[in-house]
C-alpha cells in the first residue's frame, strides 16, 4: 500500500495510529480516512473519491462521531429542504484516544504483574489458581480430576514486563511527536 500522506503527519507514530483506526472502522473506514482533505468534506463527497457505498461512508463516520473523532454541521437548502452534512476529522484527537487506550491497557497490565509478583500460583489442567485456593482444595481439583500443581510463573513476569516496556515506549513516543 503506498505511503499516504495522511499517516506521514503522525511521523513515527503513524503505523500505530493507523493500526489503531482500522481496528475502529476497518480497511474500508481506512480508505476513507485517507481521502479526508484538510477542512470539510461531505460525505457525498467522501463516496465519490473512494468509490464506498454512501451508507458505508455515513457508518464510518458516525462510528468517529461516537468516539469524538470526526464532527459536522449541517446545512439545509432553503428551496429543496436537503440537508447537507460537512464533516471535519480531528486527528489530534486520534492520539489523545490511544494515548488514553495505552493508559488503561498498562493499569491492567502493571495489576497482573503486581499480582504474579506476590503470589505463587498453581494449575491443572482446567485452571490456574492461587496457592491459598489450591491449598483449600488439597491441591486436588475435582473438576478435571488432576494434581494442582506448582507453576514457576517467571516466564509470565518476563512476559508481562516485556508487554509493559513496549506500551510504555508507544507512549514515550506519542508524547515526544
Ligand atoms: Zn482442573
Amino acid at each position: 500500500m503506498a505511503e499516504c500522506a495522511l499517516w506521514q503527519r503522525f511521523g513515527s507514530n503513524g503505523s500505530l495510529v493507523r493500526e489503531f483506526l482500522r481496528k475502529l472502522v476497518g480497511d474500508e473506514g481506512l480508505k476513507i480516512l485517507e481521502a479526508v482533505p484538510e477542512g470539510e468534506v461531505t460525505d457525498e463527497e467522501l463516496a465519490k473519491r473512494t468509490d464506498v457505498k454512501l451508507t458505508e461512508v455515513r457508518k464510518v463516520l458516525y462510528t468517529l462521531y461516537d468516539c469524538r473523532i470526526a464532527e459536522y454541521r449541517t446545512e439545509k437548502d432553503d428551496e429543496s429542504g436537503w440537508i447537507t452534512y460537512w464533516w471535519r476529522i480531528d486527528f489530534g484527537r486520534v492520539k489523545h484516544l490511544i494515548m488514553q487506550d495505552i493508559e488503561r491497557k498498562l493499569k491492567e497490565l502493571q495489576a497482573r504483574i503486581e499480582r504474579e509478583r506476590s503470589g505463587m500460583f498453581y494449575q491443572c489442567k482446567c485452571q490456574r489458581i492461587s496457592f491459598e485456593e489450591a491449598a483449600a482444595m488439597n491441591f486436588w481439583c475435582d473438576e478435571c480430576n488432576m494434581p494442582l500443581e506448582y507453576v514457576d510463573n517467571e516466564p509470565m513476569i518476563r512476559q508481562l514486563e516485556e508487554q509493559i516496556e513496549v506500551l510504555e515506549r508507544w507512549m514515550r513516543r506519542l508524547k515526544r511527536e
